[in-house]
């Protein structure tokens, strides 16, 4: 899948009060560098089955 871009690199576009908005220099996507910081969250569908434990 040709979208496994991790964004390692990027140029700041804008900066609001709590959002850095870049761009990725290697896939050219736009996005909220925070969302980079939120990694922590798990994804909707995204949790560890542990039904059989
Ligand atoms: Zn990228």
């Amino acid at each position: 899948m040709p979208d496994a871009c991790r964004h390692q690199r990027t140029r700041l576009i804008a900066e609001d009060d709590a959002t850095t908005y870049v761009e990725c220099l290697d896939c050219g996507e736009l996005f909220e560098s925070a969302e980079l910081d939120r990694k922590s969250q798990p994804a909707p569908g995204f949790e560890e089955d542990l039904s059989d434990a």
